[in-house]
């Protein structure tokens, strides 16, 4: 349920919903708004009496959440989430870049490719330590060493972090190092990491499962904002289909459905959404084209020593012709970069 407050509703009035709220065993989210303030009610079983909240002082109204999902969903908050990661903002009117390589392999490798993706546009630098690999025999990452070199790259260059993190065991430490927490598609429905997730307050991004349907992807999303971690972004990275000439099948469907459907920002992945570096460049540029609130590519200085996803890495002169690219569609579209 939501009980949106009256426009000029006072701070006592508020705190008043927000006590009867969990005076009723429940858990309240107040969510701030441009007009009015609203609270989102979860932990209820079964259905909840809108007319004991309709009467209290301040409440403009109470009403029920018709999707499954409720605090991530449009009808909670109609207003973009905007996730401000140390100043960078993720969401809103500026598309959020992020680049990097698959995997952090070495000094050189990462801070090269940081300073080529800085000089280009990027705001945020990628790369994996801990790597989810279908082998167990392929390159694993280089963990917490990996962690500290992708450290020292945004102390050099002042670009913010993000890396993946694959299990609650290792969460307190990539969380130590990242900006923000990468969950792989792998990951979307391992609900115990999700939980974790949900009690940190630290930016999160979820990528899309591969057999994962919206509404799957926006309950696991859920998940983590129910744990009262509101900073969540989505990444559309690719669905499996019948398909076998490109790695996955990008789903831009999900670009504008998910905009409709919620508040939180929704970033697209075209490097793994088709796993050809000579189509990448297109991909990134139908993502923002469909509405998506910034990419994040891989880039490589030498993709073909690339230790992992060198077929989808670009080169950083590659990234750079495309970031030329996406300012110009940014700026058709009314947005900045
Ligand atoms: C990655 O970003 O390198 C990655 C492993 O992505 P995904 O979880 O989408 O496969
Ligand atoms: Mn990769």
């Amino acid at each position: 349920m939501l009980v949106v407050m009256k426009p000029h509703a006072t701070e006592a009035e508020i705190e008043a919903v927000v006590e009867k709220i969990r005076t009723l065993g429940l858990t309240p989210h107040p969510i701030p708004g441009a007009q009015r303030v609203a609270i989102g009610v979860t932990g209820n079983k079964g259905s909840l009496d809108t007319g004991q909240f309709e009467t209290m002082p301040g409440v403009a109204d109470a009403i029920r959440v018709s999707q499954p999902f409720k605090l991530v969903s449009r009808e909670v908050k109609e207003e973009d989430t905007v996730i401000d990661v140390g100043g960078v903002p993720l969401g809103g009117n500026a598309l959020a870049v992020m680049a990097g390589p698959c995997s952090v392999e070495s000094r050189e490798q990462i801070l090269e490719t940081a300073h080529a993706v800085k000089a280009a546009g990027a705001r945020f630098l990628r790369g994996g330590a801990f790597k989810p690999r279908t082998s167990p025999y392929e390159f694993q990452g280089l963990a917490e060493e990996g962690l500290k070199l992708l450290a020292l790259a945004r102390e050099e260059t002042g670009l913010k972090v993000i890396t993946e993190v694959m299990d609650a065991e290792t969460l307190p430490m990539v969380a130590d190092y990242a900006d923000v927490l990468q969950i792989g598609a792998r990951n979307m429905q391992n609900f115990s990491l999700m939980k974790h997730l949900g009690r940190l307050r630290k930016p999160v991004l979820l990528k899309r499962g591969p057999a994962a349907t919206l509404k799957e992807w926006l309950m696991a999303a859920e998940y983590v904002v129910a744990g009262g971690n509101y900073q969540v972004a989505l990444c559309e990275r690719g669905i499996r289909t019948f398909e076998t000439m490109t790695r996955n099948t990008l789903d831009l469907n999900a670009v504008p459905v998910l905009k409709a459907l919620t508040h939180l920002p929704v970033i697209v992945d075209p490097s793994h959404g088709i796993g050809l570096r000579a189509h990448v460049a297109a991909m990134a540029r139908a993502g923002i084209a469909a509405g998506a609130d910034g990419i994040i590519v891989e880039v490589h200085p030498h993709p073909d020593r690339a230790l992992s996803d060198g077929q989808q890495s670009l080169t950083p002169r590659e990234f750079e012709d495309l970031m030329k690219q996406v300012r110009v569609i940014a700026g058709a579209l009314g947005r900045a970069v």
